[in-house]
């Protein structure tokens, strides 16, 4: 039988990730700061135990889904983090977006520890995170990720070895800021097509059998009606929160900052949607920035 993985944060993500590592026959032994969020794995029957440190203490395999970079230093280095507790050879894997340099500073502290660490982020979201299919970018030393591997297709459609640690959060950024533009791009095109009388999925239509098709048109349009199934069908509630995606543009500034790289779209980007955290839309989906549009010119 399979042994145990250890997931920490139960979040959005983490939770349908966790439940489709219990539905390939791993016992998991699972963690949250936010007990609630470890409700529904419990009665799947996944151990939950009180932080991360009891974790590593049981499972030499974890993976890690959390918030943001500090949260992630937090549950590796803090006082009742992984490390302080990991068995030699563990495999650790964080699936958190966050800042490539402190995916690097984790690994140097797990080898300290006899451990492996390797970043793999994911791009896909909620459902794909409930299907399946999530696409996981992995950074680390290219020997262990068949061994990554192994857990990470219980979750994803795909698993790309993208080289040294931190190379997995560098794709994910780069996808993210893409991704912003183009739903803030989409955003702004529907709204001013509804204004010049166009129906709403009529244009969505129009664009996705056409160049501007994109995934913000055509898998996750922003526009209440246009799509079933996505967040903006449900006043923009689950999915990618619009506080993750600034972060993320955030992120994307400090690399682009460091590497002296241009990337104005992307930071007229960022500034948009800290505009948006600031205006209450913080914890809803990344796609109610056509909500915010709308605000804007004041209907
Ligand atoms: P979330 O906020 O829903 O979940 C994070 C969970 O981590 C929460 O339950 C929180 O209580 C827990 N947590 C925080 N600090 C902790 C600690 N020290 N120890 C234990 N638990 C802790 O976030 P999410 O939407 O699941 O996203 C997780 C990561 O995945 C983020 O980095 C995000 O950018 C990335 N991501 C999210 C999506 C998406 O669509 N939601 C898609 C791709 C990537």
């Amino acid at each position: 039988s399979k042994t145990q993985v250890g997931f920490i944060g139960l979040g959005n993500m983490g939770n349908p990730m966790a439940k489709n590592l219990l539905k390939h026959g791993y016992p998991v032994i699972a963690t949250d700061v936010f007990p609630e969020s470890c409700k529904e794995l419990h009665e799947l029957g996944a151990q939950i135990l009180d932080n991360p440190a009891e974790v590593a203490d049981k499972a030499d395999r974890i993976i890690t889904m959390l918030p943001s970079s500090p949260n992630v230093i937090d549950a590796y280095t803090g006082p009742n983090g992984i490390l302080k507790k990991v068995k030699k050879g563990s495999l650790l894997i964080d699936s958190s977006t966050i800042d490539p340099a402190v995916s690097k500073e984790m690994a140097v502290a797990a080898e300290k520890m006899g451990a492996v660490f390797m970043d793999a982020p994911v791009s896909g979201g909620v459902g794909a995170a409930s299907s399946g299919k999530l696409t996981f970018m992995v950074g680390g030393v290219e020997e262990e990720f068949t061994a990554a591997q192994e857990l990470l297709n219980c979750m994803g459609a795909n698993v790309v070895y993208c080289g040294q640690v931190g190379t997995g959060q560098a794709a994910k950024i780069c996808n993210n800021m893409l991704l912003a533009i183009g739903m803030i791009g989409t955003s702004e095109t529907m709204n001013l097509g509804i204004r010049l009388g166009l129906d709403p999925k009529l244009l969505a239509k129009i664009l996705n059998m056409s160049s501007g098709r994109c995934w913000s048109s055509d898998t996750y349009n922003p526009v209440p009606g246009v799509m079933e199934g996505v967040p903006s069908g449900n006043n923009y509630q689950g999915g990618f929160g619009t506080q993750l995606m600034a972060k993320d543009l955030g992120l994307a500034q400090n690399t682009a900052t460091n590497t002296k790289t241009p990337v104005p779209l992307g930071s007229l980007a960022h500034q948009i949607y800290r505009m948006m955290c600031a205006r209450g839309y913080a914890s809803k989906d990344f796609s109610s920035v056509f909500q915010f549009l709308r605000e804007e010119e004041g209907q």
